[in-house]
């Protein structure tokens, strides 16, 4: 029998629903092997993970999905069987957490200028000790009926080019890829169709990356079809790396 790999995958440290031994116990039950969680910008959910998974007899490999910057864009790199005692990524991790608070404040003052008071108390209630995410202002849009589905949320509201979307200088990609793998992990571009690039700026984005030190690239990426699976592992065989698979699951 093949084992079965998950390598992204939240929880509430992040913007998953499940908490760490939560999601421990249900990549268990539905037959996963190795399991690695990847929260956003935060290692936070590794201890309990861990304990849960020795008792599940599961492998928790400890990851994280970093935010990046690329060309101007915002850009996810994964990163796998890190150390989260490595003190450059502590100290970035550190910088990442605050950017996200001061982005929420932002957010949140946007919304209210669309009559739309009260975000950031909610999302940070919502999000507790982990971290405030768009995921978190979507359902609080969803709560106060501002919206009908989270993808609504994204759409009108959180998304690039949308009233309540607050631009972020996340840290280079360089200086993740070199977090990540100076930790002694294999860094992993997460979910590479969703940046909508055009092709010759996914070919600079993955050449540059390989340069950098990146290792892997999602091939198999939540619900993505057969079609994108093939051109993700084009990718991967083109420019020499390793393809990841993920379900990016949070609920
Ligand atoms: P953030 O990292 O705070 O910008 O939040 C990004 C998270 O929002 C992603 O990890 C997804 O969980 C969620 N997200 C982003 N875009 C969408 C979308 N169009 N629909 C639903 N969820 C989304
Ligand atoms: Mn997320
Ligand atoms: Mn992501
Ligand atoms: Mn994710």
């Amino acid at each position: 029998m093949n084992a079965v790999y998950d390598l992204h995958c939240h929880s509430t440290a992040s913007d998953g629903a499940l908490t760490p031994a939560g999601l421990v116990q249900r990549a268990r039950q539905q037959g996963v092997d190795y399991l690695a969680l990847t929260d956003h910008d935060t290692t936070d959910g590794l201890v309990e993970a861990q304990s849960s998974a020795k008792s599940a007899n599961i492998s928790l490999i400890p990851g994280i999905e970093l935010s990046a910057s690329w060309s101007h864009q915002c850009i996810h790199i994964v990163g796998l069987n890190i150390d989260p005692q490595y003190p450059p990524l502590c100290d970035g991790i550190g910088k990442l957490q605050s950017q996200r608070v001061e982005r929420a404040k932002k957010i949140a003052s946007k919304l209210e200028k669309k009559k739309i008071p009260g975000a950031f108390d909610a999302v940070s209630r919502s999000a507790g000790k982990g971290m405030i995410t768009r995921t978190h202002f979507a359902e609080f849009l969803l709560s106060q009926n501002h919206i009908s589905t989270l993808q609504e949320a994204f759409d009108r509201y959180l998304s690039r080019g949308k009233p309540a979307f607050v631009s972020t200088a996340w840290a280079a990609t360089e200086d993740v890829v070199s977090w990540i793998t100076g930790s002694g992990g294999v860094a992993v571009l997460a979910h590479p169709l969703r940046y909508k690039l055009t092709a010759s700026k996914m070919r600079r984005l993955l050449s540059e990356f390989k340069e950098m030190g990146g290792q892997g690239i999602e091939v198999v990426s939540g619900r993505n079809n057969p079609d994108e699976i093939r051109i993700s592992a084009n990718y991967a065989k083109k420019f020499g790396l390793s393809g990841s698979v993920g379900s990016d699951f949070h609920n």
